[in-house]
């Protein structure tokens, strides 16, 4: 038997830094954004935090920009 633990939630992504498709991990934030100047007020923005495995880049995206 694998003793391995349960990965957390990882998905493939191309990351740019190793310019390959690797494993991500995926978590969610929810990071209140003051003082938009488009709607002066605060706005609690989803965003979509991924690293890559392979070399620890972090990167986040904004969930609602459709
Ligand atoms: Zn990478």
């Amino acid at each position: 038997m694998a003793a391995k633990e349960p990965s957390p939630q990882t998905v493939l992504e191309r990351c740019s830094n190793c310019e390959r498709e690797t494993e991500h991990t995926v978590s969610l934030e929810i990071r209140t954004e003051g003082s938009n100047p488009e709607t002066d007020h605060y706005s609690r923005e989803p965003y979509r935090l991924t690293r890559c495995l392979g070399c620890g880049t972090r990167r986040s995206q904004r969930m609602n920009n459709a």
